[in-house]
This record gives C-alpha cells, sequence and structure tokens, in this order.
C-alpha cells in the first residue's frame, strides 16, 4: 500500500497492510520509518515497488482523525508537480497537525452585569481583549492581553469573568448568512449578484474583483461569503497579513454576527489542532487565513477569496516556493469552486488573464458613500530639496502641518525599517556591511545596534570605525523610520507619534492596539513603513506623504515599477476615506517618471497598459514564463562549479531562453555563496519538463544544493 510521508523522498512507500486493516486512499496511518513511528497518508500513486513483498513493514495503526480528501490529495500533487518539490514536502504543509483534538477548552466572558471591583491595569488589558472578540479561550485570552493565568483565575474569583467549559470539536459558531449587513448601493448589488451567482453554480471560475480603495470590495465579497453559508459549503479567504488584520475581523463578526475560524504561523499549537479538526469535520464554515490555509482538509470548499491578490507576500520563498494566489486557484479548481482575486491594485498576471478570456472581471467604480478619491501632488526634490540632513521638503511639512491643526490625522510613509539604512566611517569611507550577506548593515538606534536585514547579524554600534579607528567618525546615510520619527518629533512636537513597522507591531495584539489607538483619535500622526498600506480603514486619515517615492524603483527587477505603483497607491488609499477630502503628497527626484505620472493622475490602467506593452515584446511575464535556478554552495568556488555545468547543460530550443549563470545580486547570503540562472519561454513552453531533464543531468556535490523558483517575483 503506497504511503506519502511528509518528508523530501521522490515519491511514496510501499508498505504491507497487516489482516483485518482495511485502508483507503487518504487515510491517515502510522507506518514505521527508520526505527521511528511517522505519520503518513495513503496515496493514491504507485509507490516504489524496488523492495520485495515479504521484507515490506506492516502499516501499524490507522489514526483517529478525518482522512484527507481527494481534492486536498490532488492538490498535494500538483504543486510537488508544479514547482519541482517533492511530494512529501508539500504534504508536510497539509499534515502540521494531526493528532486528536483535545476534548474540552475553558472559554472566557466578560461578567454582566460588572461588579464593581478593582480593576488593575493587567485586567483592563483582559476586558479590552475580549471588547475585541468575546469568547476567548485561555490559551488566546493569556496571549493577547499578555497576562499570567493566575490574573484571569483572580477575575473570576473577583466576578468580573465568567468561564466556560466547551467540548473543543466545536468551537466555531456557524456564522449567519441572513445577520443583517450593510445595505449595498445598486453598484455594490450588481457586483454581489455576480459574485453569487459563480457560487451557486458550483463549478470553477476565476473572477477578478476589483475597484478603487474604500470602494466596498470587502463588503460585496463577504456576500459572496454569505451565499457559499447558504449552500452549506465552506469558504477560504487568504489574506496577506491575517495576524495583523483585527479590523477585517471586526469587519466580519459585524457582517455575521461572529468571528470566523482565523488560520496563521502565529496560533497557539492547541487552537491550530481544534482549528484543523473543525475544517476537516465541516465544522468551521469560513476560514482567514494566511497562505498556509490553502493546505486546510476542507471536504467541501465552495469559495475561495484572495484579498489584496498583488501581494508580494502570498509568495512562499522558503521551502516549496509557491505564489498562494496562484495556488489558491488551483486548490479551487480541484475543488470546483470559483475563486474571487480582490485588489485595487491588481497584478499584470491577473489583468492579463482577463484580458485572455481565462478570467472574469467585476468592477466597482467608485468610493463608497460619496468619498472621493485623494487629491494627488508631487514634490520635485531636485528644487526643492529638504534642509541640510533632514528628509522631508517644505511643502510636505506645511501640508501636514495643516492636517493637524484640523484636527485631522497624518501618515509619514517610508519603506525602510531603522534608523539609516548604511553607517559610513567619514575618515576613510568604510562601509559597515554584513558578514554573511552582500548586504550593508542597518543601523537600529533605538536598540543601539546594527542589523543585517538578510541573515539577522547584528553588533552594537562601534565607537570607533573598525578600520581607521577614527573615533566619532561613523555618520548614518539615508533615512530610515526611526530617523523620520526623530525629524517628525522636531517639527511637529505637540503631534502625538506612532510608529508602525514589523519591529513595533509584532503581532495580532500590538496591530489592533494600534489600530484601535488611531480609530480612537489617541494619534495624530502615523510613521510607517509597508506595514501601513495593508487595507487599514482609518476615517480620520486626511493626509498621507510618501518620504521618498523612488525607493521601489533602485534596482530595476522586471515588477519593480509594478510594485512601486500598487504599494504607492495602495497607500495613497489610505488617506480620505470617510467625508473629508484626503490629501497625498508624494517626494520623488524622478516626477516625469511613469510610475509618478500615474499616481499623480491616478490613471493606473493606461500605466498598466504600457507596463504590459514593455513585457509583451520581450516576452517577460506575464506573456511568457520565468523559472529561476538559485545555485548556493559554501565555497565561492563550488557555486562557480555547479553554476557552469548547470550552464553547460542549459537547454535549447524555439522559445527558450537561459540567462546566467551570473553572481546573485545577494551574491552572499546567510554565508552562503549564491549564482543564479533564469530560464525563460514562451508561454505555450511548460518550464517544468524542461527543468526536469535540466537539473537530472547535472550532479550537485555536498555542500552545494540548487533551488528551484518557478514563476519567480524576486531577482535577488
Ligand atoms: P475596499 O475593500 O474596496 O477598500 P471596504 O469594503 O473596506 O472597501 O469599504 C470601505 C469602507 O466603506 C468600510 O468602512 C466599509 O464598511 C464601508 N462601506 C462600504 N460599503 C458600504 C455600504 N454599502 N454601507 C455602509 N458602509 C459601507
Ligand atoms: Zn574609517
Ligand atoms: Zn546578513
Amino acid at each position: 500500500m503506497p504511503v506519502l510521508l511528509p518528508y523530501p523522498f521522490p515519491g511514496p512507500f510501499d508498505y504491507r497492510v497487516p489482516p483485518g486493516l482495511h485502508l483507503h486512499a487518504g487515510d491517515v496511518v502510522v507506518v514505521p520509518l527508520n526505527r521511528r513511528d511517522e505519520v503518513g497518508v495513503v496515496w493514491d500513486a504507485p509507490a516504489d515497488q524496488s523492495v520485495p513483498d515479504h521484507k515490506l513493514k506492516a502499516v501499524a495503526r490507522v489514526l483517529d482523525t478525518p482522512k484527507m480528501g481527494e481534492s486536498l490529495r490532488r492538490f498535494v500533487d500538483w504543486m510537488a508537480a508544479y514547482t519541482l518539490s517533492p511530494p512529501g514536502e508539500v504534504l508536510a504543509m497539509a499534515l502540521r497537525v494531526v493528532t486528536a483534538a483535545p476534548r474540552t477548552i475553558v472559554r472566557y466572558r466578560r461578567a454582566d452585569p460588572v461588579p464593581t471591583v478593582r480593576v488593575t491595569p493587567p485586567r483592563q488589558r483582559v476586558l479590552d481583549a475580549l471588547v475585541r472578540q468575546e469568547p476567548l479561550p485561555t490559551s488566546d485570552l493569556l496571549r493577547e492581553a499578555d497576562v499570567s493565568a493566575a490574573v484571569l483565575r483572580g477575575m473570576v474569583e473577583a466576578g468580573l469573568l465568567v468561564a466556560e467549559t466547551v467540548a473543543a470539536d466545536a468551537p466555531f459558531v456557524p456564522p449567519d448568512p441572513s445577520h443583517p449587513g450593510p445595505a449595498l448601493s445598486d453598484q455594490q448589488q450588481d457586483v454581489a449578484a455576480g459574485l453569487r451567482k459563480a457560487v451557486d453554480d458550483r463549478v470553477f471560475s476565476v473572477i477578478l474583483l476589483d475597484g478603487v480603495t474604500g470602494s466596498g470590495k470587502t463588503e460585496v465579497y463577504l456576500e459572496a461569503v454569505a451565499a457559499c453559508l447558504r449552500a452549506g459549503r465552506q469558504a477560504l479567504v487568504l489574506l496577506p497579513e491575517i495576524a495583523l488584520s483585527s479590523q477585517w475581523i471586526h469587519r466580519f463578526r459585524r457582517r455575521f454576527g461572529v468571528t470566523p475560524a482565523v488560520w496563521h504561523s502565529d496560533l497557539s499549537s492547541r487552537v491550530r489542532q481544534v482549528t484543523w479538526q473543525a475544517v476537516a469535520q465541516a465544522k468551521a464554515p469560513v476560514v482567514v487565513g494566511a497562505r498556509s490555509a490553502l493546505f486546510l482538509p476542507f471536504p467541501d470548499l465552495g469559495l475561495v477569496v484572495v484579498d489584496e491578490e498583488h501581494e508580494a507576500a502570498f509568495k512562499q520563498q522558503d521551502g516549496v516556493v509557491y505564489n498562494a494566489r496562484d495556488m489558491a486557484v488551483v486548490r479551487a479548481r480541484l475543488s470546483g469552486c470559483p475563486a474571487v482575486l480582490v485588489s485595487a491594485t491588481p497584478s499584470l498576471e491577473t489583468v492579463a488573464n482577463v484580458e485572455a478570456g481565462r478570467y472574469a472581471r467585476l468592477r466597482l467604480g467608485s468610493r463608497h458613500g460619496g468619498a472621493s478619491m485623494p487629491r494627488v501632488d508631487l514634490i520635485d526634490l531636485r528644487d526643492t530639496p529638504a534642509e541640510r540632513g533632514r528628509f522631508l521638503a517644505q511643502p510636505l511639512i506645511q501640508a501636514v502641518q495643516q492636517t493637524l491643526e484640523r484636527g485631522e490625522q497624518a501618515m509619514l510613509f517610508l519603506n525602510r525599517r531603522g534608523y539609516a539604512p548604511l553607517t559610513l566611517c567619514r575618515q576613510c569611507g568604510h562601509r559597515m556591511q554584513c558578514p554573511n550577506c552582500t548586504a550593508w548593515l542597518v543601523e537600529h538606534r533605538t536598540r543601539n545596534q546594527l542589523l543585517c536585514h538578510h541573515c539577522g547579524h547584528t553588533i552594537p554600534i562601534p565607537p570607533e570605525c573598525p578600520v581607521c579607528a577614527a573615533s566619532d567618525s561613523l555618520t548614518p546615510v539615508g533615512p530610515g523610520i526611526e530617523r523620520i520619527t526623530e525629524e517628525a518629533a522636531q517639527v511637529f512636537p505637540d503631534a502625538r507619534r506612532l510608529i508602525m513597522a514589523s519591529d513595533t507591531i509584532s503581532g495580532p495584539h500590538a496591530a489592533a492596539t494600534a489600530a484601535h489607538a488611531i480609530e480612537q483619535r489617541s494619534v495624530d500622526l502615523i510613521i510607517g513603513t509597508q506595514l501601513v498600506a495593508k487595507g487599514w480603514h482609518f476615517p480620520h486619515l486626511t493626509c498621507v506623504g510618501v518620504v521618498d517615492a523612488d525607493l521601489g524603483l533602485a534596482g530595476g527587477e522586471l515588477r519593480a515599477s509594478e510594485r512601486t505603483v500598487q504599494l504607492l497607491h495602495q497607500v495613497a488609499g489610505r488617506a480620505g476615506r470617510a467625508e473629508a477630502a484626503g490629501r497625498v503628497i508624494l517626494q520623488t527626484f524622478i516626477p516625469d517618471h511613469p510610475v509618478m505620472q500615474a499616481l499623480l493622475h491616478g490613471d493606473l490602467d493606461a500605466f498598466m497598459e504600457s507596463e504590459a506593452e514593455s513585457r509583451r515584446d520581450g516576452e517577460w511575464p506575464p506573456y511568457g514564463r520565468l523559472a529561476a535556478l538559485i545555485v548556493s554552495a559554501e565555497s565561492a568556488v563550488m557555486a562557480d562549479t555547479v553554476a557552469r555545468d548547470l550552464g553547460w547543460a542549459a537547454p535549447r530550443g524555439d522559445g527558450v531562453v537561459v540567462l546566467g549563470p551570473a553572481p546573485a545580486p545577494m551574491a552572499l547570503l546567510r554565508g552562503r555563496h549564491r549564482r543564479r540562472l533564469l530560464l525563460k519561454v514562451r508561454r505555450d513552453v511548460a518550464v517544468q519538463p524542461i527543468l526536469r531533464s535540466w537539473l537530472a543531468a547535472v550532479k550537485v556535490p555536498r555542500g552545494a544544493r540548487v533551488d528551484v523558483d518557478v514563476d519567480p517575483i524576486s531577482f535577488l
């Protein structure tokens, strides 16, 4: 009997079925492997038959857990073949949680009425957490409120909290599709009807739902979720940063009266187990999750939504390299249900699929409730520079000042963490570099450290130059978000500032607290990295300043322009989402660049068309296909040897081009030497067979490896 194990073997292994045991494809079983017990899944692909029958080991037992359904098994196989990964490595992502769920869990609610007892700050945090979501199981509440179990016990004794013990395998109250939602506008209703029909048709289709930021895309696709619930099937919504999406959960609750099941890497293992079991038993009708939610064992998936489909965060770069947006479409196809891709700035891939007639498109034309799109201005830093050593030009300072004086909120955006991206010795010109990576060390002044953003290497900020020993000669070059915060403190001393970057907002609790503070207007000025671009709705935020609009264009990668337009348009979309008109100011040295002009005139369609044009000629994606081979090795010589061998074995043929080998832009990463080759083929040529025979032709020595990235989006 073939059993697939969650390890990078080439395929399933054969096991003997002991008498009395009846096994079927999808059963989760325990089998011996190298004298250990391992959990695997009975597979339907033929196993390696090289071991004679009498030597086969026997299946030990079947786990009392739902079997892995046909559509998920086909998904694992499909994804393994597409990404050139061993199927077991893909299976591992679907099998992380299989042990039986605990029988009961304890959940907490706030007492009603509330007794008049002393509420200490830790107790207040508990109550606040329950305001955001109620009830919460013990582990979640402890984490959300950052308190000890003793605090909860004390609150129960004081009558502030009610503890209830519930069966662990039915934790999700089904969302109620007829719970009253907002009254949709005519246009929203039309689009919602289109989505509902796709769900009711119960067949595979892909729909691009686009519309400007604030047009109500979320409200509209929640109608598709409602239709899916009415049809008795399960819905999956993928968000790029679900751990930080407290506002989304809140919206869902407003629409359906309950919270959905949530899936991301930040969950406690108990919550994972419970959720996994509930999904497998169809007791979690809606799951909102990060890309890993694609591997949950839905028995009856009726809808997949990918919100912010253009986001690079959907691409997993480690292990099995895949784009969750594309794999969501595959999962929908194998489940016979629609996939809805949602974005105000859809990717060129998706737009090309619409134009080729493969995807349908539904569009919301304007912001909801008459809110207008923000006005965009450019500041040409060539003739209006910031003061020496500063980064905010006068017109931007004035705009923020006026906003603050009106009692509205402003935001400064710079997509760079830390204080300064480069530290330079003024005496000898030495640049502080990471010893393990081709990268500068980034100063993080609040931590008094220089930090590599690629490998995590840190050193204390040295008192003198490590090369020429000059003291006080090390100088920060360029701004990071901490430096902008410092400048803002001098320029806007009275503004209450909040920094939103992954260093300061590191989990669901911190993100929810920050969002809450902004909504409650206890913050005037938000200073953030790309974290602030993601789908937030802040009604009092009316002015957004982009400190360095050119940042993403350096390096000239294939998608640099597209991504910069998407990111800056999303950032700009945070402004003026309610009654008050919004204003966006971009600081740039290249105001005539097509990216700046597209943002200035709000004309993304024209920009995307010219972008498409420029890729069509060279048959770059989406008009051609790419796959990258990344060679990495302990020594530069070994990396060169393997790269050269790959170069010699490079495939040839009509519509097939190989670029490289060349040193990767990150020629050194985490201490490994890297070389790249890029395979570019015509759209009608499949890359996988070419890659397979190419890789088979080259022997990779110990200490070196070749990683495959099909449809790469990063070329570092
Ligand atoms: P998008 O996802 O397109 O950016 P949202 O769905 O976030 O837009 O909608 C923007 C804001 O407008 C949200 O606060 C949302 O609740 C509100 N909104 C959208 N449509 C309606 C409606 N029909 N009635 C009431 N509020 C709405
Ligand atoms: Zn020096
Ligand atoms: Zn490094």
